[in-house]
């Protein structure tokens, strides 16, 4: 397998060119970024960590049947990966209220959904992110009908398994944000990663966040958080 040139570079990896064609390869950056790029920053190591937790949550997902663009891990940074187009949608998780949503609702931070919520934003950086709903998805062609029902559902059972995984660890999943790719065939297929940048973990007893809200807030122990969930999550 041979590394070529870069396609993209993100806020958190890179993503590079292969000689296979539909093999791509993500490199885990350190770089963090918060508040829609206004905080910028360093997480020591964070790269190899997310690189590590995403690697092992794809694993699992995958023998538990959910498709996605995970091949293997090719080294401390890079993971292979199948080639999408990303669509350009980010899907919100929630089981507890936290972030933008006790914001916006007025819910204490911390309060126990009665059902899970799924929210969809733009994935537009300019923009920052807007929400948006089926609708805005339809009339923007930013998916078909028929791929959003593929992306809700699997988001729902993509949930209850991360749930499960993370109550055997004792960590409670607060909420995660995924992203969704269109394979050559026009599969949709779960993409991107899945990693303490990108979800809220709370431990279960003390209530400690172990992931990028330590950075956002400034709370300090920021690396420690994120080799909490790697210690916990490699058992
Ligand atoms: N999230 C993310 N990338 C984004 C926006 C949100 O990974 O661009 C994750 C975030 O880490 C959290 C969940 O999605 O786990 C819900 O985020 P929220 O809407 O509360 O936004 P935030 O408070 O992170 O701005």
């Amino acid at each position: 397998m041979e590394k070529l040139e870069m396609l993209y570079e993100g806020k958190a990896k890179k993503v590079f060119k292969t000689d296979e064609d539909n093999q791509y390869i993500v490199e885990y950056k350190d770089d963090a970024t918060a508040l829609n790029g206004l905080k910028k920053g360093t997480i020591v190591d964070k790269g190899i960590m997310n690189n590590t937790i995403s690697s092992k949550l794809f694993e699992l997902l995958e023998q538990k049947g959910i498709k996605t663009h995970y091949i293997k891990k090719l080294s401390d940074r890079e993971m292979l990966v199948k080639k999408v187009e990303i669509v350009p949608i980010e899907v919100l998780v929630r089981n507890y209220a936290a972030g933008s949503l006790t914001k916006r609702y007025g819910i204490p931070e911390g309060t126990k959904m009665d059902s899970t919520i799924l929210e969809y934003c733009f994935k537009n950086d300019e923009l920052g992110d807007p929400f948006i709903n089926e609708y805005h998805i339809k009339a923007m062609k930013l998916a078909e009908e028929s791929e959003v029902d593929t992306i809700a559902k699997s988001a729902f059972r993509i949930n209850e398994i991360l749930i499960d995984l993370m109550k055997n660890i004792n960590i409670d999943l607060v909420d995660f944000k995924l992203e969704f790719g269109r394979t050559p065939d026009g599969e949709i297929i779960l993409a991107d990663e899945i990693s303490p940048d990108t979800c809220r973990l709370w431990d279960a007893d003390t209530h400690e966040k172990l992931d990028k809200d330590r950075f956002r807030r400034d709370m300090g122990k920021v690396e420690e958080g994120y080799m909490e969930v790697v210690r916990r999550i490699l058992g």
